[in-house]
């Protein structure tokens, strides 16, 4: 009897093995990494997008194109935060005029959003940029949007096809919210097939809207029905407190599906803004190495022994000058401290009057209330030399 219990309970155990072993490795594996979905490669100068290539981060000059010298600077301090590919507004043609200039002084490639008019494309192709962004749709006639792809081509100029939802013909404040999805995918079709009845494939897809779920929808449709690289944004989402939320929520749900080989988070104000939520979306995510400090702070609650908003933002600021991937958590109580602290490279966990020092999950120290912060800095300062 006990054999033959046993006997049952060893074949219970290896058909459970058998099913969740490999579900567990599965799902391991799908938690651990995003798997791309399939595009071509196209160059934007010397920056690859594609699937076969890391996601890229964009992002838009916002002083008048025809200043020059301040576009270029503006470009200079995105560049340094990592932007990877800058768009200009040329609507005049004191603005493509100034395109030379800024194209040659650019560290990044540049690209003209174009809007209405062929002739700021074509002035933009000659001054050299390496992509243009064009909504065929506000382009007057067929024969203009012919003679910029040809011209594109000739100069080897890749084409981004931006539509967004509120310029889809047919489709009207009424239409309701099942049929905007089809009626932009097949605006998509009827532009891919013109440029492509051209001999153009130079291009990058996008479709945008100020609505998450529209944004989510339209980009799956597209990445389902192409295989051209996906460029994502989540249009007019508002100042940076109120479009970080909603952007990551719309690229987050499409980056953790594979889709979207470069983006733009689009935000009222400093550009500089722009990339540091894409940089965040993309390290919360996984995609990116994160590249600078992470602060980990308990929300609080009526056991915290300590003002911990306020001892978060001093560390804040010590973390500002550290450019290094150090994780640090700041703990209001000894509850959760220690756990949160084992994952944390340096972590003060706060009890009464006196506070517990961590470095990589050990505890180093108790010390006074006054003494958290000189001791945080040091240990700060230490780890990030071992980093
Ligand atoms: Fe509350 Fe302590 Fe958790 Fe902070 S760490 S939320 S104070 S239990």
């Amino acid at each position: 009897m006990i054999l033959l219990l046993s006997s049952q309970f060893l074949f219970a155990l290896q058909t459970i093995s058998i099913i969740l072993i490999p579900a567990y490795i599965f799902l391991s594996l799908e938690y651990k990494l995003i798997k791309r979905v399939k595009t071509k490669t196209v160059s934007v100068g010397p920056v690859k997008i594609g699937s076969a290539h890391p996601i890229t981060i964009q992002s838009m000059t916002k002083v008048s194109t025809s200043d020059a010298d301040a576009v270029i600077a503006q470009i200079k301090t995105l560049a340094a935060a990592g932007c990877q590919i800058v768009r200009c507004a040329v609507p005049t043609a004191a603005d493509t005029a100034a395109l030379k200039k800024i194209v040659s002084a650019s560290p990044i490639p540049v690209v003209a959003d174009i809007h209405f008019s062929a002739d700021r494309a074509l002035e933009a192709i000659e001054a050299g940029v390496a992509k243009i962004r064009l909504n065929p749709g506000n382009i007057k006639t067929k024969s203009e949007i012919i003679s910029i792809i040809d011209a594109a081509k000739a100069n080897k100029v890749a084409i981004r096809i931006g539509i967004n939802e509120a310029s889809i013909r047919d489709l009207g404040q009424d239409t309701p919210p099942d049929r905007r999805t089809a009626l932009m995918l097949k605006e998509m079709r009827s532009y891919i097939r013109l440029f492509e009845n051209h001999g153009f494939n130079q291009i990058v897809l996008s479709a945008k809207s100020s609505d998450v779920l529209r944004t989510i929808e339209i980009n799956r449709a597209i990445s389902k029905n192409f295989d051209y690289p996906l460029h994502l944004g989540l249009t007019h989402a508002g100042i940076p407190e109120d479009a970080a939320v909603p952007t990551a929520a719309a690229l987050g749900a499409l980056l953790s599906q594979g889709i979207g080989d470069t983006l733009r988070v689009s935000v009222a104000g400093d550009p500089v803004e722009e990339i540091r939520i894409a940089n965040e979306i993309l390290t919360s995510l996984g995609i990116r190495p994160r590249t600078e400090p992470e602060l980990i702070a308990c929300p609080t609650c009526g056991r915290a022994q300590i003002n911990v908003v306020a001892l978060a933002r001093k560390i804040k600021t010590i973390l500002a000058l550290i450019h290094k991937p150090l994780r640090v958590a700041v703990m209001g109580c000894i509850v959760n401290g220690p756990g949160e602290a084992a994952d944390a490279d340096v972590a003060v966990c706060c009890g009464k009057d006196k506070a517990f020092i961590y470095r990589a999950g050990k505890k180093i120290a108790t010390v006074s209330t006054e003494d958290i912060l000189p001791q945080m800095q040091k240990q700060i300062t230490s780890a990030a030399k071992k980093l």
